[in-house]
């Protein structure tokens, strides 16, 4: 069976950025078969063939999504603006934590996944957290996926570190009531979380040539180094992705620094963890050696913009990253942090917050960097570029089609710019994943939208009313200490060569008269300095080494 688009507006995203004013997309099986003008004339005449009228659609690859929390579905805008550490406290309390049933997770991660292919995502990667390590769980999410047509790769997230292990200065910032709770709460052995990815991995991995299982440890903080030897060993058996969340903030750069005497990226090469199969998510407060260890390894990364900005977590240095030829995807994160699962406004935020990172305009990212993290970026991500993200004869046939009469697309300039820009979601009409088509004229086709609609809100509903008081409830005693944690780490001083946040990086504002305020290192610049000289990474590198 054939499905052909006529005569649209192609963006490939190949590696040459190739595009057609004019062009037809041969789809055969879940594979493209054809891209060029005239080229599905004659598959578009035989018999049984499915036609798509292309004329006013704009053809993209699927936006990856390279990190999402689909257990967060039932919490959209939930919270208000918090830093991670408060946040995680309510939002993934250990007191009170919910234990859902398989429909309710499957109703959770629906939600999630529709809202993704209506954002103009046709590959979700999953970070799915789930501390009491029962099976129902991501059995529930990844049904879910395998229903409503997207393609899925779905990580099991996993810890073994106590609470108290996992975080600085908790002794400190509790009372002893408060820490005989935490030291009381169960824990789920590092065999056991092994044997749940394996469980899952042998009911899922492969299914329907859209569903992956894959690894993540939550981060090097939280996991012990058996458990983190352990998965890469899987991963690398089994040529799958290690996904980790990696300096998000600047509390985990202190511990870092405190409790292990070397950067987390230092400590995940000590582990002989950093290769290509790695990715860090987020790599906001590396500094300028991190950075090159990353690139030397091949590891890669995942930019969050939305998140990031909610939680005040600081600007990835982007720029960097990308001149050091870092791998980088895009993510919306958290369905409670980016309060959705819409990839175009996460490109639009990506495409606008790096005007707050550097002062010097040159090293603005932009639109076109932006879409190819949402895109290659994010396929390379989960070690599948040769599969999927971009438009290539061969590959998966995942792919967006864009309605041209969208208002934000008048006048119709650059495509790329228009959804970095100013077209909304909206726009996208048509989804189609492994070549079959998911969404049509925006009405989801495998899943009964409008009846499934009543049970989610129900179960959200019910989710908010029991679930997340009782979390808060159970949260309550600690967010004191979890503020005195999060101060005491922004009044250190931290100094990585470049600004994840202007005030608390050691960072002064200077205003000379004849321009807008220059931001200079105070550590290693007693005047201003607009633009840190080439020699400059060296000095940081002698810092890091002297901490050490
Ligand atoms: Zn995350």
């Amino acid at each position: 069976m054939s499905l052909i688009i006529t005569d649209a507006h192609v963006v490939t995203g190949d590696a040459d950025d190739r595009r057609h004013d004019r062009a037809d997309i041969v789809i055969e099986g879940d594979r493209i078969g054809a891209i060029g003008p005239g080229a599905g004339r004659a598959a578009a005449a035989a018999p049984g063939a499915t036609v798509v009228d292309g004329r006013g659609l704009i053809a993209m690859p699927g936006l990856i999504d390279a990190h999402i929390h689909s257990e967060e579905g039932f919490q959209q805008a939930v919270y208000g603006n918090a830093p991670l550490e408060p946040w995680l406290m309510q939002a993934y309390s250990p007191f009170g934590f919910p234990l859902l049933s398989e429909r309710e997770q499957y109703l959770r991660t629906m939600l999630a996944a529709i809202l993704a292919i209506r954002g103009g995502a046709t590959t979700v990667q999953d970070d799915f957290v789930h501390p009491p390590g029962t099976p129902e769980a991501q059995h529930g999410a990844i049904r879910a996926y395998a229903d409503i047509g997207i393609r899925a790769w779905s990580a099991v997230d996993m810890w073994d570190k106590s609470f108290r292990g996992s975080l600085p200065w908790v002794g400190k910032v509790f009372g002893a009531a408060e820490l005989a709770a935490l030291d009381a709460l169960p824990m789920t052995t590092t065999k056991a979380q092994i044997d749940l990815f394996e469980h899952h991995y042998k009911n899922w991995n492969g299914h329907d040539g859209r569903i992956r299982v894959i690894i993540a440890p939550c981060g090097p903080q939280r996991c012990t180094p058996d458990l983190l030897h352990e998965v890469d060993r899987i991963s690398k058996e089994r040529g799958i992705p290690l996904h980790s969340h990696c300096l998000e903030t600047k509390l985990q750069a202190i511990q870092a620094r405190e409790e292990y005497g070397m950067t987390f990226v230092e400590y995940f090469a000590e582990l002989g963890l950093l290769t290509d199969r790695l990715t860090l998510v987020h790599a906001i407060w590396v500094n300028e050696r991190d950075i090159q260890m990353m690139a030397e390894a091949g590891t890669a990364m995942v930019h969050n913009p939305l998140s990031n900005l909610k939680t005040g977590a600081g600007v990835a240095p982007i720029r960097k990253q990308l001149k050091a030829g870092i791998a980088i995807g895009l993510g919306t994160d958290g369905v409670c942090t980016a309060d959705g699962v819409d990839m175009v406004e996460c490109i639009h935020a990506g495409a606008i917050m790096h005007t707050l990172g550097s002062t010097d305009y040159d090293e603005w990212v932009s639109a076109a960097e932006v879409f190819r993290m949402a895109t290659l970026g994010g396929a390379r991500t989960g070690l599948m570029d040769r599969e999927v993200g971009s438009l290539e004869v061969g590959k998966r046939a995942d792919l967006i089609l864009l309605d041209r009469d969208h208002w934000g697309f008048i006048p119709l300039s650059d495509p790329v710019k228009h959804v970095a820009y100013s077209v909304t979601s909206e726009a996208v009409r048509h989804s189609i994943v492994n070549g079959r088509i998911v969404m049509r004229d925006r009405q989801l086709t495998l899943i009964d939208e409008v009846a499934i609609k009543g049970e989610i809100r129900e179960a959200a509903e019910r989710f908010l009313r029991d679930h997340v008081s009782a979390m808060r409830e159970g949260s309550k005693p600690y967010l004191d200490g979890m503020r005195r944690m999060h101060l005491k780490a922004h009044a250190a001083r931290l100094s990585l060569g470049h600004l994840p946040r202007f005030a608390e990086s050691g960072a002064q504002v200077t205003t000379v008269p004849w321009a807008a305020p220059i931001v200079a290192l105070a550590e290693t610049a007693p005047a201003a300095r607009p633009k840190r000289p080439a020699a400059k990474p060296k000095r940081s590198t002698r810092n890091a080494k002297r901490r050490r």
